[in-house]
């Protein structure tokens, strides 16, 4: 496991290059921002370069993952297709070839004859990355059966963000709104045979700045195993500090205001807002604050898998907030009291899943593995039963 972690650590890093080598490099960045009207997008096999972005992001994932570790190949999994059709009904599938001259001459064809983009990318997916030692993986000794292993990605979340890309807004407690640092590369591990998640790194390619004006990242992983529970995090004093009454939630602007009104009670003012899921995860994954609250199905498992791992190291996790409004509602109901005393109730079953799509989830295209019925990211339990408590008040949740 410890030899897997490393490797999707250093996958992470060469995925969080090739997102800031697009915004860097003038051919590229062009091509993101461009709109592209009526014919010119009609020849083309590619409406939006930024689709092309995530699944070479993602096939590189995948075709480096398979390089070390061929029994994962075929369950690695994200939202991209890697076949691109263009309206002659010409089709082209986008996979990471054997040399980098190969792999230029497959992205000149989805690019319309572009080389200059099509080398510079193909460049960058076939540089080797090395990453320093990790010591904290020393100790990491978990077996686990290679065969029974899924892989979620989220080549790049908070895509209005990375596109708009404005960096300059000033953080309120250490949270951005909005801005380039609200875009996350999310690679997370899972049991095929019991859904849980096992492992995750989320990495935050613009995190800093540097003197040489460019964008440095940052990651963090997680593995939550059995008995393991590891990762890569400073310990840091739960900020549950007396003074300060009321635990601190993350929520998206657009939340229903029935969420934002519940919530009062128990936040006591200390609710922020930012784009991005997968940014909110990390904030509270950073003890930036005590939860994410989302009543919406708008995520993913290729959002949650990777954080949910990270969260579950922390003696925390990530719920399906209906499910546990459900058990939570269920266990007051049968006389347990408020649900104060909490001894007795199992909120296991709301955890969220991996292996299959929810079964209350929506039929839709495009929405069969959202996470229906919302979530709630959570670092204690404490805070996930405060959580319930509140919003159970409120019957239409
Ligand atoms: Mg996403």
């Amino acid at each position: 496991m410890a030899a897997l972690l490393c490797s999707l650590v250093a996958l992470s890093e060469k995925a969080a290059n090739l997102a800031r080598i697009i915004r860097s490099e003038k051919a590229l960045f062009d091509l993101l921002v461009e709109e592209k009207k009526g014919e010119q997008k009609n020849k083309r096999f590619l409406q939006d370069f930024k689709t092309l972005g995530d699944v070479l992001i993602q096939e590189m994932i995948r075709h480096d993952i398979a390089q070390k570790f061929p029994s994962l190949e075929d369950n690695v999994f994200g939202e991209e297709s890697n076949t691109f059709t263009n309206t002659l009904g010409e089709s082209i599938t986008v996979a990471v070839q054997p040399t980098e001259a190969q792999t230029c001459t497959l992205l000149t064809k989805v690019l319309d004859g572009n080389a200059c983009a099509a080398s510079l990318l193909a460049k960058a997916v076939h540089q080797e990355i090395h990453m320093p030692p990790d010591s904290r993986l020393d100790n990491l000794s978990v077996e686990v059966d290679f065969d029974s292993l899924g892989i979620w990605i989220d080549p790049i979340d908070g895509t209005a963000q990375y596109i708009k890309g404005r960096s300059e807004d000033t953080p309120a407690d250490g949270i951005h709104e909005e801005g380039l640092k609200c875009a996350i590369i999310l690679i997370g591990v899972f049991n095929r045979n019991n859904g849980d998640s096992l492992m995750g790194v989320v990495n935050q390619p613009f995190d800093i700045i540097d003197q040489g004006d460019r964008w440095r990242g940052r990651h963090v992983w997680g593995v939550s195993c059995g008995d393991t529970q590891v990762n890569s995090l400073p310990s840091m004093p739960a900020n549950n500090d007396p003074s300060t009454p009321g635990i601190s939630v993350i929520l998206s602007r657009s939340e229903e205001e029935d969420i934002k009104t519940a919530l009062r009670p128990i936040t006591d003012g200390k609710v922020k807002y930012a784009g991005g899921a997968g940014y909110k995860m990390l904030c509270t994954i950073d003890y930036l604050v005590d939860a994410y609250i989302l009543s919406k199905g708008s995520t993913f498992k290729w959002d949650t898998c990777a954080p949910h791992a990270i969260l579950k190291s922390m003696n925390g996790g990530m719920a399906n907030l209906a499910k546990a409004l459900e058990i939570y509602r269920e266990f007051v109901k049968k006389g347990s009291g408020d649900g104060s005393d909490s001894a007795g109730l199992d909120l296991r079953e709301a955890e969220l899943r991996y292996e299959e799509p929810d079964a209350n989830g929506s039929k839709e295209a495009g929405q069969k593995w959202a996470n229906a019925g919302g979530i709630v990211a959570y670092r204690s339990k404490d805070v996930l039963l405060q959580v319930l408590e509140t919003l159970s008040n409120y019957s239409n949740l």
